[in-house]
């Protein structure tokens, strides 16, 4: 069993309770980690170490470059010790070493381009109609930031948040899953040897308990969440009662169009990549499949037969092409989703139970799943299962892809596979979702703004503008004349 403890302050601390609790490898179905159980004591501490580093000079005072240089060096750190962080994360969530590895080498990617613009964050001299008075503004940072995240990325979806707030000078609390909290422990362990001072990242622990008192406390100036539409709800209703600002990264059920005239090769690749990547459990799962009449048949039967086949195992081993689902609840959920969707007509093209895998006999795999026989106003259709579930939906003509498409209260994503490029850029443009996607899916980086619209949240993770989110503006009035103000000497 591995042990883990609080980061607070540069230290490795107990929980004040002294309690624990452990996370489950997927794979084998066994615990493999205990960590501390952080209590609203704990997260009080860890935001008065992050206060306390927001206001000391050697953060405070720290240019704009030192700190960008701080953030390229954790960068290095962490690019060296990639391998390694990857496979963590592998024992926490169950998801492909390749997949988790290739994320590792390009989170620093996220360090470097936030780093490189701390010292472009630039304020403006406004033109005032009075000339002898100069009025600039200063872009401030806005003091301690909360990070909650999932356990699908955990290092990753974290960075999406710190990289902009650590660049804007903010001090930071994260609160991890408590699913899969050890990589994130591991990645910020690091900010010491990068030479970050204490307290300017602080890593708490524990389950909803702990994410909500780091909500609640009064000198957490604003919380960066990713996770599920139902948690983002009582989060932001909760901060919203105290008038801290938020930013809400929530799920999907992301539609991926595939017209009569696209590439099949490449759509069917499109689909698999959507909904089976990282088993599903992925914000942006393309999990409705809307296919056109034409081809709805012939995509569907390549798409089941691809489906059917995949290798399920050890995702350290190389020739797996689908993990475990991360964790027991999870499970759960996909397990009872798939069996109401059967209740409300849905039929089982392939798939629509746990797999036994001979090696991993506790292990939490489910079949690559593909439902269909059912209308998008059914549930399966409409909620997230957040697992390897395909909603096979047929339409005939444009407009009706798009109508089905936006027919959800979600909007993070959506694909669209066509070779017409007037119909590409006519469908993109008529698509509710913060990101779409051209005959390709689930790209994502660093300078590319990203985000949900409609009930996927609000807010923008990635790309410069991100900065913007954790910073506040100061106006600045100087009278540079030598005029005297006497309120009862008014000149007309
Ligand atoms: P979740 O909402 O259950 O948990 C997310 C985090 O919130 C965890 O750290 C959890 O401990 C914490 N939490 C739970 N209750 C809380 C409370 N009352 N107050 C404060 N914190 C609380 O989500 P999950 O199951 O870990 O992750 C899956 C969800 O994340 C999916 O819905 C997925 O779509 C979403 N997601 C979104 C993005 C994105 O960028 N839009 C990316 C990845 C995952």
């Amino acid at each position: 069993m591995n042990e883990y403890r609080l980061l607070i302050g540069g230290e490795d601390v107990d929980a004040a309770s002294g309690e624990t609790f452990d996370a489950l490898d997927p794979t084998s179905g066994q615990a493999w980690a205990r960590h501390a159980s952080a209590s609203a004591t704990d997260v009080d501490r860890a935001v008065r170490a992050a206060r306390a580093a927001v206001e000391d000079e050697r953060w405070a005072g720290l240019s704009a470059t030192r700190r960008g240089r701080l953030m390229m060096r954790l960068a290095d750190l962490i690019a060296e010790r990639a391998e390694e962080i990857a496979a963590v994360e592998v024992r926490d969530n169950g998801k492909l070493y390749k997949e988790m590895l290739a994320q590792l080498r390009v989170i620093p990617e996220w360090l470097y381009y936030y780093g490189g613009l701390a010292d472009k964050v630039e304020g403006r001299v406004i033109p005032l109609d009075k000339t002898s008075v100069l009025n600039y503004t200063l872009r401030e940072p806005l003091g301690v930031v909360g990070i909650i995240v999932p356990w699908n990325s955990p290092v990753l979806l974290t960075m999406y948040a710190l990289g902009p707030a650590l660049a804007a000078g903010n001090s930071i609390v994260v609160k991890p899953s408590e699913h899969a909290s050890a990589s994130v422990l591991e990645t910020l362990r690091l900010a010491a040897d990068a030479g970050f001072p204490p307290g300017v990242l602080n890593v708490v622990t524990g389950a909803g308990e702990a994410g909500a008192a780091l909500v609640d406390h009064p000198d957490v100036a604003k919380i960066a969440f990713t996770g599920s539409e139902t948690t983002g709800k009582a989060i932001a209703t909760r901060a919203g009662g105290r008038l801290a600002q938020v930013t809400m990264e929530l799920g999907g059920k992301s539609p991926n169009i595939v017209f009569a005239e696209a590439s099949l090769d490449a759509a069917e690749a499109g689909l698999l990549a959507g909904i089976y990547g990282a088993s599903g459990q992925s914000c942006v799962a393309g999990s409705r499949a809307l296919l056109q009449r034409e081809i709805h048949d012939e995509l569907l039967e390549r798409v089941e037969r691809r489906a059917a086949g995949v290798v399920l195992g050890d995702p350290m081993a190389d020739a797996t092409q689908m993990g475990p689902i991360a964790n027991v609840p999870q499970l759960e959920r996909v397990e009872a989703m798939v069996g109401a969707a059967r209740e409300e007509g849905a039929r089982v093209v392939t798939g629509g139970e746990r797999a036994a895998v001979e090696a991993f006999p506790d292990g939490l795999f489910y079949r690559p799943t593909i439902l269909d026989g059912v209308g998008n106003d059914a549930t399966i259709a409409q909620d997230e299962v957040f697992g390897p579930v395909l909603t096979v939906i047929p339409f005939e003509t444009e407009e009706e892809a798009v109508a089905l498409a936006n027919d959800t209260r979600f909007g993070l994503a959506a694909g669209v596979w066509t070779r017409d490029v007037k119909r590409a850029h006519r469908v993109a443009r008529r698509l509710q979702a913060g990101t779409v996607w051209l005959n390709t899916y689930r790209a994502i980086t660093f300078n590319s703004p990203f985000g949900g619209y409609k009930e996927s949240g609000f807010g923008r993770v990635n790309g410069a503008e991100a900065i913007d989110g954790f910073l506040q503006t100061k106006s600045v009035w100087v009278e540079l004349s030598d005029d005297v103000q006497d309120p009862f000497v008014m000149k007309i």
